[in-house]
C-alpha cells in the first residue's frame, strides 16, 4: 500500500510545532497526529513555569518554604536535568530561571540590569542546591527566590515523548519539529532519509548545510532567534549561570544525539561553555555530534561529522 506524508502544525510551549507522519490514509494519520499533540500539551501543563496550576509552578512557589511531591515523570525529568548540569559543569542549569526575571528577550528590554541586580540573581542559581527526595518523589528549592525553568530542555523532551507515542502506535516514520528541535525516525516514503537544513546564522534565509538525520534528533540553538539589542550589542537568551550575563562568542550550535532532550540541553550548554570546551565535551560523548558557528562566522565540528555543504 502506498505511503504518504501527513503534517500538522500547532503552537505549543510558546513555539511552533510541526508534526509529520508517514501513513496510508489521512484519517489514521490525523488520529495519530492529534494524540501526539495531546501528549505535548499534557507535558506543557506539567513543566510550564508560566502556568499557575503546573507542578513546576508549585515547586517554584514553595522555594524556601517546603518540598513538593510531584509526578514521577516530572521528578525524573528534573533528576536527568541535574545530571546534565553535572556533565556540563553547570553550563546547563534549570535553576538559571532565577536570573530569568532580569532578562526579557521579547524585544521590550531597553537597558541592562544593574550589576547589583545581576549579582543578586546569580546567588539564587545552582543546580547543586536542589534537594531531591527519591522515596517521597519530592523536589525542594531551599532558598527563597530560587526558581527552575525548562526552556532549554522541555521542547526536546516533548519531541522525544511524541516520537515514542507515535512509534508505539505503529507509525513507521515521521519527524517532530518542536520549535526547531527535530526528532526523526524511519524514512520518507521515497526511501530516503529525512533531511535537516542547518541555518546560516549570518543570514537566516540561507542554509549552511543539509544533513540526513536518520533515527535521531538534531537541535539548534541560535542567537538569531531570541535576543535583545541594548546599545548596539546583541545578547542571546542563553544566560551564563556563572556570571548572570547572556553568553557571547557563538552564533549557533546544532547538536545531534539519540534523544532530543539531551541535544536540546547540550546545545544550550555549548553556548555557555564556548567553542573549545564545548567541542571537547561532545567528542567524549558517544553518539553525540555538534556543529558550532562562532561570532566570526567560522564553522567548527565535532570529530565524526560529515557535512554536505550547500
Ligand atoms: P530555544 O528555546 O530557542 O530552542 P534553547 O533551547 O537554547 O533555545 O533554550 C534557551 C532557553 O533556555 C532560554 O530562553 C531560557 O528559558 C533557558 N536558559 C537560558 N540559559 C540557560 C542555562 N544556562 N541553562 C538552562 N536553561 C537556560
Ligand atoms: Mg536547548
Amino acid at each position: 500500500m502506498a505511503q504518504h506524508i501527513f503534517k500538522k502544525t500547532t503552537g505549543l510551549m510558546g513555539s511552533r510545532f510541526e508534526l509529520t507522519v508517514v501513513a496510508q490514509d489521512s484519517a489514521s494519520a490525523h488520529g495519530h497526529l492529534d494524540r501526539a499533540i495531546g501528549e505535548i500539551a499534557r507535558i506543557e501543563r506539567l513543566i510550564s513555569s508560566w502556568d499557575p496550576r503546573s507542578q513546576t509552578t508549585a515547586i517554584n512557589q514553595n522555594a524556601g518554604v517546603a518540598p513538593v511531591t510531584v509526578a514521577p515523570e516530572l521528578y525524573a525529568l528534573i533528576a536527568r536535568a541535574l545530571e546534565i548540569s553535572k556533565a556540563t559543569d553547570g553550563a546547563f542549569d534549570i535553576t538559571y530561571a532565577a536570573m530569568d526575571r532580569l532578562w526579557t528577550f521579547d524585544g521590550t528590554m531597553r537597558v541592562m540590569p544593574s550589576p547589583q541586580a545581576v549579582a543578586a540573581s546569580v546567588v539564587k542559581v545552582g543546580y547543586g542546591k536542589v534537594v531531591l527526595h527519591e522515596a517521597e518523589g519530592s523536589v525542594y528549592l531551599p532558598e527563597k527566590g530560587m526558581k527552575i525553568g525548562f526552556g532549554a530542555i522541555g521542547k526536546g523532551y516533548a519531541a522525544d515523548r511524541a516520537k515514542k507515542l507515535l512509534q508505539e502506535a505503529g507509525v513507521r516514520a515521521g519527524i517532530i519539529n518542536a520549535g526547531g528541535d527535530m526528532q526523526a525516525w524511519g524514512k520518507q516514503p521515497n526511501g530516503s532519509d529525512w533531511q535537516v537544513a542547518i541555518t546560516n546564522p549570518m543570514d537566516k534565509n540561507k542554509a549552511f548545510a543539509l544533513l540526513p538525520i536518520g533515527d535521531r534528533a538534531v537541535v539548534t540553538s541560535g542567537n538569531y532567534e531570541k535576543f535583545v539589542r541594548i546599545n548596539g550589542t546583541r545578547y542571546v537568551h542563553i544566560i551564563d549561570p556563572r556570571t548572570g550575563y547572556p553568553s557571547t562568542g557563538i552564533l549557533s550550535v546544532s547538536v545531534f544525539a539519540p534523544k532530543a532532550e539531551l541535544a536540546d540541553a547540550l546545545a544550550t550548554a555549548i553556548f555557555v561553555m564556548g567553542k573549545e570546551v564545548g567541542l571537547d565535551r561532545v567528542n567524549q560523548l558517544p553518539g553525540v555530534e555538534c556543529i558550532i558557528i562562532d561570532e566570526a562566522g567560522q564553522l567548527a565540528t565535532s570529530k565524526n561529522i560529515d557535512i554536505k555543504t550547500l
